[in-house]
């Protein structure tokens, strides 16, 4: 709760902060509104003024302002993030801090693979640069077109490489980071080993703005594999998709960077949705998984490994069908099945969504359990499961019932979220597995934490951020 009546006036207020930072100060309505709405539509904000800062020092200048005039702040970079953390709060007197502005490479150390980048920088933008230095910056997910990296580490979110090279936070080894009071933390060290200490960078990350701005990130790189191979399988249950998993890791080990399970509901989706996209086989399976390999060597190399791995799963039982990309072209046509599925259900109609994890070892008897669970609350409606199985993350979505009333599946959302939580509970899964909590998650998850874990989650929120001026409302529940 923001404390103490500021003394100067909203206009006089923001005439101080004009004059104390380099970059631009947004009050116009029609140009602060793209910034005060998040990428779903679902909420709309609130805002004194949309910050874009030139440099780490300005930020702090700003913070240091709004901290003075008890302000609060919410950071902002790319606005994708998809659980309502990034548009200000829809009351108070609140700020956006953009990083649009904050978009430099600061530094490339090739010889110890690490790349140090402002928080504004695009995530493509990062991709591209380390390719320039030759080497893979390997977080890679749909947006990463409009993304930054500040918002990833905010997020810490995961994408398709999650499974080989862990998700942002494994891929973070320092940050630069402004304080809500206003002052700068450099903790940006290229280290692997750092024992000094609480692990004030990990506190950060993941912290969706609540704890202060992130304004540039030590990231690790990696070396550039010679090629990707992909291939498309066809099973018969989920259990042979965890099966496939574990005979595919035995076999290609680390080489291994790719493990997405697809329904045929979702395969189905996408080719009516997107009439130029081909079925990657003949026989239609119930499920299918795109898996990947990044090879040292030579793609002719990485395309024999995959073969015999396939020719082992057909073997063993593991598989039904199965195709490999005979060129980059076909790799590509194959991920596009797996990329348009998301599009191809929001053209479909009315459609839920649950972002969650459960442990590999589970997940192939929650999937049925879940959809009875559904079924039983909204008969007819069709679940669309997909997502990064290597990590035990699913987008467990919903579309309503054919020819239904998406209006009326709609209102039955907070029961079918319910009972999916709930059982994603009862796995000892996570409610949300990589978009975070934002507002959308916020009290679902507080019901499902342990008190303990809350009490401590507030202690930190209120150690760091004293007078609730960090993104107030989100993650927590108000203190
Ligand atoms: C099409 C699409 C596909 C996606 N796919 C995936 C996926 O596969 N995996 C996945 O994990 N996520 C995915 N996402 C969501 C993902 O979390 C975001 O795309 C991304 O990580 C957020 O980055 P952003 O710069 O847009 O952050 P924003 O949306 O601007 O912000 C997100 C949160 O981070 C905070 N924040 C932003 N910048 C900073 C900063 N510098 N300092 C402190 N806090 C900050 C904000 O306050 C907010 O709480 C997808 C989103 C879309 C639209």
């Amino acid at each position: 709760m923001t404390s103490d009546p500021p003394s100067l006036s909203d206009a006089d207020a923001l005439a101080a902060l004009a004059g104390s930072f380099s970059g631009r100060l947004i009050t116009d309505a029609a140009q602060m509104a793209p910034f005060l709405i998040d990428w779903r539509k679902a909420w709309t904000g609130t805002a004194l003024a949309v910050v874009q800062p030139d440099t780490a020092q300005d930020v702090a200048h700003v913070m240091a302002w709004a901290h003075a005039n008890r302000i609060s702040v919410t950071p902002q970079g790319g606005n994708t993030g998809l659980a309502g953390g990034s548009q200000p709060a829809m009351q108070g007197r609140n700020i956006v801090v953009s990083t649009a502005r904050l978009n430099r490479v600061r530094a490339v150390d090739a010889q110890n693979s690490t790349i140090t980048v402002e928080a504004g920088v695009i995530l493509q933008t990062l991709q591209q640069a380390a390719a320039d230095a030759g080497r893979l910056f390997p977080l890679s997910l749909a947006a990463e077109g409009s993304c930054t990296i500040g918002g990833n580490l905010a997020t810490n979110a995961g994408g398709v490489g999650v499974l080989r090279y862990g998700n942002t936070r494994d891929l973070c080894l320092g940050l630069e980071v402004v304080t809500p009071d206003g002052r700068l933390w450099d903790g940006l060290r290229g280290l692997r080993k750092d024992n000094t200490g609480y692990d004030l960078r990990d506190l950060y990350i993941g912290s969706e703005g609540t704890l202060g701005v992130i304004t540039a990130a030590v990231m690790k790189l990696y070396p550039a594999p010679a090629a990707k191979v992909a291939a498309f399988v066809g099973l018969e249950t989920a259990h042979q998709a965890t099966a496939l998993l574990q005979l595919a890791q035995a076999r290609a080990g680390a080489t291994l960077t790719a493990f997405e399970l697809i329904s045929d509901r979702a395969l189905a989706l996408v080719l009516k949705h997107f009439p130029a996209t081909r079925p990657p086989f003949d026989s239609a399976q119930r499920w299918n998984v795109l898996l990947e390999i990044s090879t040292p060597v030579s793609e002719a190399e990485g395309r024999a490994e995959l073969e015999a791995l396939l020719a082992a799963a057909l073997d063993q039982g593991v598989a039904a069908d199965a195709v490999v990309a005979g060129s980059l072209a076909q790799s590509q046509a194959l991920w596009a099945l797996r990329e348009r599925i998301s599009e191809s259900q929001s053209a479909e109609g009315a459609s839920l969504k649950h972002d969650i994890s459960v442990p590999i070892s589970r997940i192939a008897d929650f999937i049925p359990a879940g959809e009875a669970a559904l079924l039983a609350i909204a008969p007819g409606a069709r679940l669309v499961a997909f997502g990064h199985l290597g990590d035990g993350n699913l987008h467990y979505n919903v579309s309503f019932p054919e020819g239904g009333d998406g209006a009326a599946f709609m209102a039955l959302r907070p029961q079918i979220n319910l009972a999916i939580h709930d059982l994603v509970a009862a796995h000892d899964g996570s409610i949300s597995a990589e978009h975070g909590l934002g507002l959308l998650r916020r009290d679902e998850a507080a019901r499902y934490r342990p008190a303990v874990e809350t009490d401590l989650m507030q202690a930190i929120k209120r150690a760091l951020d004293p007078l609730n001026l960090m993104n107030p409302g989100k993650v927590l529940p108000p203190l």
